[in-house]
């Protein structure tokens, strides 16, 4: 299953070159007129520069029009207390950073409850997919590439499994993870309690603890311990959550009506969802185009050293891209690459 790929090139005219890109790769194949095209995507977090430009997404939106659909940009909520945390903020953060070129929107709704349960296979036996996900006729999955805290990686299957999915679906996967006190380095500040945005971490007798079901596995204690005594454990799980999730994503859409196009520049160590997510830890690379999860994600991890991601996440972010090929979602690990010169 072949990726196309446009070499990140200031020399040329990028739009141009992802024109065509999106021609060889049949990106709008999946549009038949008047379909209802989700064009999925982050829309950044405050403060962070780095998320798809939206020059591109515009001439997406342009591409989509023509084939006959009918676009709307959208995303779900997250499940952590941020700027995209209700339909209210998130439009606002939309607009702030440019998105303005079709109607947004919240695919989870207002308050992240728009959603359908779906039966889905790997590690979770179902999963919550946002509603205008579920309901839509067509999707192009508009992604970026970069590092993840608990995934090692973030790309179009973390893009479908994570972000088609409202704050439960989100819940559930971050779920999988562990996360651990080590007692001998606590010293029992406080700090992990005060950042938490429900105070779960309790201190006792000196120590943190931390025992509470509402424990949503987000990294902000971890973040804020000056000890580095938090740790998450099987982190190998959320990665196999996120190809069972977006395995269940897919099962809403028809077979070929769900595109990809990724975007492997600005690549930092953790996600787009951090308003610091740290320097750019390698060369832009270029932009990818695919009909497959699998093989986008397989081509951008295949040409780069994505040991800087293990070693930032501690777990192997290919792991993701096998459970979904594993799972019987279409693609290959080791795709053939062709580039647009
Ligand atoms: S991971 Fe830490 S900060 Fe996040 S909810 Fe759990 S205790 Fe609170
Ligand atoms: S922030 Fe770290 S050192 Fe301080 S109480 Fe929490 S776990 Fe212990």
């Amino acid at each position: 299953m072949t990726v196309y790929l446009v070499p990140w090139d200031s020399g040329r005219n990028l739009m141009k070159e992802a024109n065509r890109l999106y021609d060889a790769a049949g990106t709008f194949d999946c549009v038949q007129k008047d379909d209802l095209v989700a064009v999925k995507l982050h829309v950044g977090e405050l403060g962070n520069p780095y998320y798809v430009q939206p020059f591109f997404v515009h001439d997406i939106i342009r591409r989509v029009k023509e084939a006959g659909g009918k676009p709307f940009l959208t995303d779900s909520n997250t499940y952590y207390h941020a700027q995209r945390n209700n339909a209210y903020d998130h439009m606002v953060t939309a607009l702030t950073n440019g998105f303005n070129m079709a109607p947004f929107i919240v695919a989870d709704g207002l308050r992240s409850e728009n959603y359908r349960l779906v039966k889905t296979k790997g590690i979770l036996q179902e999963i919550e997919v946002s509603g205008a996900v579920a309901e839509a006729d067509a999707m192009i999955v508009v992604s970026h590439d970069k590092g993840h805290e608990l995934s090692g990686f973030g790309g179009a299957i973390k893009n479908l499994g994570m972000g088609c999915t409202p704050r439960a679906g989100k819940l559930r996967q971050h779920r999988t993870v562990g996360l651990e006190i080590d007692e001998s380095k606590c010293i029992g500040c406080g700090k992990c309690k005060e950042i938490c945005e429900m105070s779960l971490p309790e201190i006792i007798e000196g120590k943190a603890r931390n025992t509470s079901p509402l424990c949503m596995r987000c990294p902000m204690c971890k973040h804020g311990c000056p000890m580095e005594a938090i740790s998450f454990t099987h982190q190998e799980n959320i990665c196999r959550a996120l190809a069972s999730a977006a395995y269940g994503v897919l099962s809403t859409f028809k077979a070929n009506k769900v595109s990809y196009v990724s975007f492997a520049k600005d690549i930092t160590p953790y996600c787009d969802c951090l308003p610091n997510p740290g320097e750019a830890v390698m060369k832009d690379v270029g932009i990818f185009a695919s009909n497959s999860p699998v093989s986008i994600d397989a081509a951008f991890l295949g040409m780069i050293d994505y040991k800087v991601f293990n070693d930032a996440s501690h777990v192997d972010c290919m792991l993701q891209v096998q459970e979904a090929k594993d799972l019987g979602i279409k693609g290959e690990v080791k795709p053939k690459i062709t580039k647009i010169s």
